[in-house]
């Protein structure tokens, strides 16, 4: 290759000397005759000049044939830009390049979308950027995404490295484990009828790992799982899964604070404070009425169980009676809500199976609200006091069982938060970063329509070692040694201390997830056998690295930090895929597809 700089090279200190770019002409200027190329690469934007009185006029006519997009090689003369000229926006910005020749190396058609404008792109259609993705990707916006990823993958191998970890890969192709999210399937031409799984994780795996004696293991692992997508979802994605021997979650805590803290550094170059805040599950909830609280507002939910005990208005008396709770909270500022603001959130409690949503709106001195006149003076003094209500305050009430009402008030609350940003009375400077681990989860939970338990987080999880005898006996009471990792209100990740024991993993299948032994032994045999010859305390976490580029990218969306993402139907449009495939290739594999054709 012939350049000798890259477009966000040249500075002052260059001039006088002769290069040679290679790019895209990223725009294109005729000014008084003078045409200006600005040349983009992957690197940045440097403006070239070509003054038809000092060039050949071929090389002139070459440029002035030149749209945006062509691929071109500019050779020329660094030269400080005319006085009042210079563009501080970008880093080249004090100097120019004077074309002495130009190569054109390919053209380009019309785009269908501009990539020199973020205002304009921000306006096209998302399929549209996806299904010219390679165009997409040529905009310094997703560059610069697409760079970060990839100094955050290496920021995470060297930490990892230093701390002892190997990383190993383990299969793609697995086996269906029908626990959790559902699975894709892929059907296996030499065993006829059998099909393999693509994992949802590495679970399995890196635990046989540490029955290996690998000690400390982690990947970039990419994970698959067929569910129906939701904004923040992708069909296939990447963890930073990691597991590790002879360790407690104290030593989980420290590691990954210790990772984020060097990603941190590496990608925005802030030192983020540790060790992070904890919470339980039960004050998670209990507070923030989610169990991935985002923790940089307040709005908290407060409890007056006790203060509507007695209380004649019913909706609150029955509930206390019937076993639930009162909580509440102060959406301050928030008297002036819509009608359809009002609905959304009552929307949102009867989702959760409520009547309604009750409320009172704090305006010219007045408590506004059609449930205000069942409240006693004392009543209404406790509310006061301990929601410190004042006027523009809209107070939001659930009365339900203790779960219900937390989750719905936690919708709430975060309703709230959007309304006020939106109206710029709450806002969160954009690099702040409240992380958060969350702690003591129960290790089930019960489905009451299959009458079953299920595990909180998945069966590998172990019982805090003194709730072991509880697993048959008292299930409900059983804390498990999982932990999430939490920042601004999103779950980067999450893990466990797991179970080491084969008896108490067979316990945990057979007796409280009630799996048949023939199943326990189809789907998990393999490990329970690994179980038995050695097995060192063990325990790991993985962290949504799509998720974690994203909080860095300061994007809402993983689908800007994932270079070929899907859809929310599961497609990919530059590709066209998923697509039919031939019917030898059906037959090859014993498959017979029913269902109606793609239109
Ligand atoms: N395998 C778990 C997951 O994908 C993470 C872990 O427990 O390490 O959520």
């Amino acid at each position: 290759m012939k350049r000798t700089h890259h477009c966000n090279e040249l500075r002052p200190e260059h001039i006088g000397q002769t290069v040679t770019l290679t790019g895209w002409v990223h725009s294109r200027r005729d000014l008084g005759g003078v045409i200006f190329l600005d040349i983009r690469d992957r690197e940045g934007r440097t403006q070239t000049v070509f003054d038809p009185s000092d060039l050949s006029p071929e090389v002139f006519k070459t440029a002035e044939g030149l749209r945006s997009e062509c691929v071109v090689e500019v050779l020329g003369k660094v030269s400080l830009r005319p006085v009042g000229s210079s563009n501080s926006k970008i880093s080249t910005g004090e100097i120019e390049v004077h074309a002495t020749g130009i190569n054109v190396l390919n053209r380009a058609e019309v785009l269908p979308f501009p990539v020199d404008d973020p205002e304009v792109t921000a306006r096209v259609n998302e399929e549209l950027r996806l299904q010219y993705r390679y165009l997409d990707l040529r905009r310094p916006e997703m560059i610069r995404n697409l760079r970060l990823r990839s100094k955050v993958a290496t920021a995470t191998r060297n930490f990892l490295d230093e701390q002892g970890f190997l990383e190993v890969e383990t299969p793609t192709l697995f086996k269906s484990t029908p626990e959790g999210a559902r699975e894709f399937i892929v059907p296996c031409r030499l065993s006829p009828g059998q099909f393999y799984a693509l994992p949802q994780s590495p679970q399995q795996f890196k635990q046989i790992l540490m029955v290996s004696g690998v000690e400390r293991y982690f990947q970039l692992a990419r994970c698959y799982r067929d569910e129906d997508l939701r904004a923040d979802r992708q069909p296939e994605f990447t963890q930073v899964d990691l597991e590790m021997s002879f360790i407690e979650r104290e030593d989980i805590y420290a590691l990954i604070e210790g990772l984020l803290k060097r990603v941190w550094k590496t990608a925005l170059n802030q030192d983020i404070p540790t060790p992070f805040k904890r919470l339980s599950f039960f004050e998670a909830l209990n507070r923030y009425g989610i169990d991935k609280p985002d923790t940089r507002f307040e709005m908290e939910l407060v409890d007056f169980t006790e203060e509507f005990r007695t209380s004649t208005f019913k909706v609150f008396g029955g509930t206390v009676a019937a076993g639930g709770v009162v909580k509440a909270l102060n959406a301050k500022g928030m008297a002036g809500a819509t009608q359809g603001q009002l609905e959304t959130m009552t929307e949102y409690a009867k989702s959760f199976g409520a009547k309604g949503l009750a409320f009172i709106k704090v305006e010219n001195g007045e408590w506004k609200s059609p449930i205000v006149k069942f409240f006693t003076e004392t009543e209404k003094a406790a509310l006061q006091a301990k929601l410190a209500i004042q006027e523009g305050d809209l107070i939001l009430f659930a009365a339900d069982q203790w779960l219900n009402a937390c989750e719905i008030l936690g919708k709430i609350r975060l309703y709230c938060a959007e309304v006020l940003k939106a109206q710029g009375k709450l806002t969160l400077p954009t690099d702040r970063f409240d992380f958060l681990w969350v702690v003591d989860f129960p290790l089930l939970s019960f489905d009451k329509e299959q009458n079953r338990w299920y595990s909180s987080h998945h069966p590998f999880t172990a019982p805090v070692a003194e709730d072991i005898p509880l697993l048959t006996s008292d299930p409900k009471k059983v804390r498990g040694q999982h932990y999430d990792i939490v920042v601004n209100g999103v779950e980067l990740g999450g893990g466990s201390i797991r179970i080491h024991q084969p008896d108490v993993q067979r316990t945990v299948f057979e007796e409280v997830l009630q799996i048949p032994p023939d199943e326990t032994n189809l789907r998990f045999g393999y490990m329970l056998e690994a179980f038995k010859y050695g097995t060192p305390p063990h325990g790991g976490i993985a962290l949504g690295f799509d998720r974690l580029c994203a909080i860095l990218c300061g994007t809402t969306s993983i689908r800007d930090v994932i270079a070929f993402p899907k859809t929310a139907k599961g497609t990919c449009l530059m590709t066209d895929s998923p697509g039919p495939v031939a019917a030898k290739q059906l037959r090859d594999l014993h498959i017979e597809v029913k269902a109606a054709k793609k239109p």
